[in-house]
């Protein structure tokens, strides 16, 4: 079933519905699979290893192979930080980002239902995810993009896949709205992450953290958040597993927003249960440059209730996390993802993370995304001529 996550309305999984008639909550989806984790091992590496856990009709899946995504141990980073890091390499999913992973239980469930159109809005991941989704479905798909503000891989992807781009004046949170209205008129199912479906999708980065760290919780999980899906869905996959009786404990779950963007930090440190909305959201980061976060109820109650935290970094310190990252480890992150590694050595710096704690950063999507960004990092490259004389020298003097 489905269910409001205020009032406790309950739903039927196949009604088409966002947000609570009674009381205008969030919803989520509730499962109850009975099986044991012995039978995962043996099955093919991708998020339907977890099949149990999924909300959809098996027989009719729609996948590109999503999840089972590297799981890398960073022990020159990590020791030099004094803990045991390991990075979950998100960018290695078919279009690039996690966002594969709610895609295809959402096209799924949008083909169980027997939708037309489906649309969203978007920073730019979603919209790539979405339409290489719709067209291995086979269904009509609009996005809604704010104007100039997408990160050049991203739109190339959505636009090559074939969905209807629109260029939207405004920002990410007046797209999402004006999608949603077109959703509730009947003229699209929507796949933003305000829609349930997305999120069970999501949560199997929760359970691959686990099952790859050999049935244990890490003691902390850390994230960006934008409008914070993610961080509720690994919550809720973790809890799931928990309940299951898979492991014995929880992680601690750590959220990390840019300081142009960070109405959920800001609730935190008021210890409030409501967001108040960023107006003009801004950062270099573009995928979390997003004042009104859909999901904020689901991710505050996931950083309370796991006795985790949540901080913001600089726009430099998410480019310099950046360069590191891909310098000392070889991982190749976009700016966003590389949030949750600055946030990361700003915990450790200020003592929020203890020494020797296992820590899990979550890098969401690859550095070829946002190609821009990376290029403008660099210096341009030297221009010699074909001579191993001239090239010697040039090697040599680096
Ligand atoms: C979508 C996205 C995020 C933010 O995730 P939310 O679920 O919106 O909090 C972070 N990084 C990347 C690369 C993304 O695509
Ligand atoms: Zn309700």
């Amino acid at each position: 079933m489905i269910k409001c996550i205020s009032c406790g309305q309950e739903y039927n999984l196949n009604e088409i519905i966002y947000t609570c008639k009674e009381c205008g909550s969030i919803l989520e989806v509730i499962i109850n699979p009975d099986v044991s984790r012995d039978v995962f091992a043996c099955r093919k590496n991708t998020m339907w290893k977890y099949k149990e856990f999924m909300p959809v009709d098996e027989s009719r899946i729609v996948s590109l192979e999503e999840g089972g995504t590297p799981f890398i141990g960073c022990h020159k980073l990590g020791s030099d930080l004094g803990i045991d890091l390991y990075v979950k390499v998100e960018g290695s999913n078919p279009t690039g980002s996690f966002k594969d992973r709610g895609m295809s239980v959402g096209i799924t469930k949008a083909m169980e239902l027997g939708v037309d159109t489906v649309g969203c809005a978007s920073t730019g991941n979603t919209s790539a995810s979405l339409a290489a989704y719709a067209a291995r479905a086979g269904v009509k798909c609009v996005v809604l993009l704010p104007s100039g503000k997408v990160a050049l891989g991203k739109l190339a992807q959505a636009m090559f896949h074939g969905a209807q781009v629109l260029s939207v004046e405004g920002n990410f949170d007046e797209a999402l709205e004006a999608v949603t209205a077109l959703a509730l008129e009947g003229e699209l199912y929507l796949l933003n992450s305000i829609n349930p479906f997305r999120l069970e999708g999501q949560k199997s980065i929760g359970f691959e953290i686990v099952d790859d760290l050999g049935w244990e919780s890490p003691d902390r999980i850390i994230l960006p958040v934008g409008n914070a899906g993610n961080i509720s869905a690994i919550w809720k996959g973790i809890n799931e597993f928990y309940q299951a009786d898979f492991i014995k404990e929880r992680p601690m779950m750590t959220g990390i927003q840019a300081e142009g963007a960070c109405p959920i930090v800001n609730a935190v440190r008021d210890n409030r249960m409501e967001i108040e909305a960023v107006k003009n959201p801004e950062t270099v980061a573009t995928a979390i440059r997003i004042g009104a976060p859909v999901s904020s109820l689901k991710a505050l109650r996931a950083i309370y209730e796991s006795d985790g935290c949540a901080d913001t970094v600089s726009d430099e310190e998410i480019l310099s996390a950046q360069k590191m990252l891909a310098r000392t480890e070889g991982i190749g992150v976009e700016p966003a993802s590389a949030a949750s590694i600055a946030g990361l050595i700003k915990l450790v710096e200020d003592g929020v993370i203890d020494k020797g704690e296992q820590v899990v950063c979550i890098v969401t999507g690859h550095v070829l995304k946002d190609p821009d960004t990376a290029i403008n990092a660099c210096s341009e490259p030297l221009n010699v001529k074909a001579d191993i004389n001239d090239l010697r020298k040039v090697i040599r003097s680096r």
